[in-house]
C-alpha cells in the first residue's frame, strides 16, 4: 500500500485536496452561522436593531426634554430677578424697559416649555412602541436561544471532526515526497486553495486523435501528460494555470 502511493503521489495529493477542502466546510460550519440558522439569525439581528435604535430615540428626546427643562427653569430665575428690580425702577423709560424684558422672558419660557413638553410626548410615543417591540421580540429571542443552543449542542461532532480532517491531513502531508508537496502548496496558494484541475476529452473531431484539455482553463494538455498522469499518477502541471492536472475517470 505504502510503495503503491509512493508510486502514484498524484493519489495522495487528491486526497488531499479532499480532505482540506473538507476541513474547510466543516470550520466553516463550526465557526460560521449554519444555513437553518441563517434566516432566524437575519430576522433577531434585525429586530435587535430595531430595538436599539427605539431606545437610542428615547434617550434622545429625553435629553431634549431635560435641556429644555433646565432652559426653563434659568429663564424663570432671571423673569424672578426682573421682578424683584421693579421696586428699583426710578422712572417711566426704566419701567419700560423692564416690562420689555420681562415679556420677552415670558415668551422664551413658553417656547422652552412647549419644546419640553413636545420632547416629552416624543419620548413618551417613543417609550410605548420599544415596549410593544420587546414584547414582539421576546418569542423570536426565545426561539433563537433555542435554536442557539441546539447548535451549541452539535459543536462538540463539529469539532471532532475537524480534529480528525487534521490527523488526516497530517498522514497524506508525510505520504506526499516533500518536493511535491511543497509545489502542491505553492498552487493551492496561488489559486486560493483549489490546486488541482481536472483533465477532460476534447469532442473528437473526425478520425483524429483524442485531444485532451484542462478543465479550469482550457488550456490543451500534451497526450503524453496524460499517459503520466493515468498510468503513473504523476505530478503534472497545466502548461498555462499551472494547476495540477488529474484525471476523474482513468478509464474514461
Ligand atoms: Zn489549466
Amino acid at each position: 500500500m505504502a510503495l503503491e502511493t509512493m508510486e502514484r503521489p498524484l493519489d495522495s495529493v487528491i486526497d488531499l485536496q479532499q480532505a482540506l477542502n473538507e476541513l474547510e466546510q466543516a470550520n466553516e460550519r463550526l465557526h460560521g452561522i449554519p444555513d437553518g440558522m441563517r434566516e432566524l439569525h437575519d430576522e433577531h439581528s434585525a429586530r435587535k436593531q430595531e430595538i436599539e435604535a427605539l431606545g437610542a430615540s428615547v434617550e434622545e428626546a429625553a435629553g431634549e426634554r431635560r435641556q429644555a427643562e433646565a432652559e426653563t427653569q434659568d429663564a424663570q430665575e432671571k423673569l424672578k430677578t426682573y421682578q424683584e428690580q421693579i421696586s428699583a425702577v426710578r422712572n417711566q423709560r426704566e419701567y419700560g424697559a423692564l416690562l420689555q424684558e420681562m415679556d420677552t422672558i415670558k415668551d422664551t419660557i413658553k417656547t422652552l416649555e412647549e419644546q419640553a413638553l413636545a420632547a416629552l410626548e416624543r419620548q413618551e410615543e417613543a417609550q410605548d412602541s420599544l415596549e410593544e417591540l420587546k414584547e414582539g421580540f421576546r418569542e423570536l429571542d426565545e426561539r433563537y436561544k433555542a435554536e442557539l443552543e441546539k447548535w451549541e449542542a452539535e459543536k462538540p461532532s463539529v469539532a471532532e471532526q475537524v480534529e480528525a480532517l487534521e490527523g488526516r491531513i497530517a498522514v497524506l502531508r508525510e505520504r506526499i515526497p516533500p518536493s511535491s508537496l511543497s509545489l502542491f502548496e505553492r498552487v493551492l496558494e496561488r489559486h486560493g486553495g483549489q490546486a488541482l484541475a481536472e483533465v477532460r476529452p476534447v469532442e473528437r473531431v473526425g478520425r483524429g486523435q483524442q485531444i485532451w484539455s484542462c478543465g479550469t482553463c482550457n488550456y490543451r494538455v500534451r497526450p503524453q501528460a496524460v499517459v503520466e498522469i493515468s498510468n503513473s499518477g504523476s505530478i503534472v502541471f497545466c502548461d498555462s494555470c499551472k494547476r495540477i492536472l488529474y484525471i476523474a475517470d482513468p478509464a474514461g
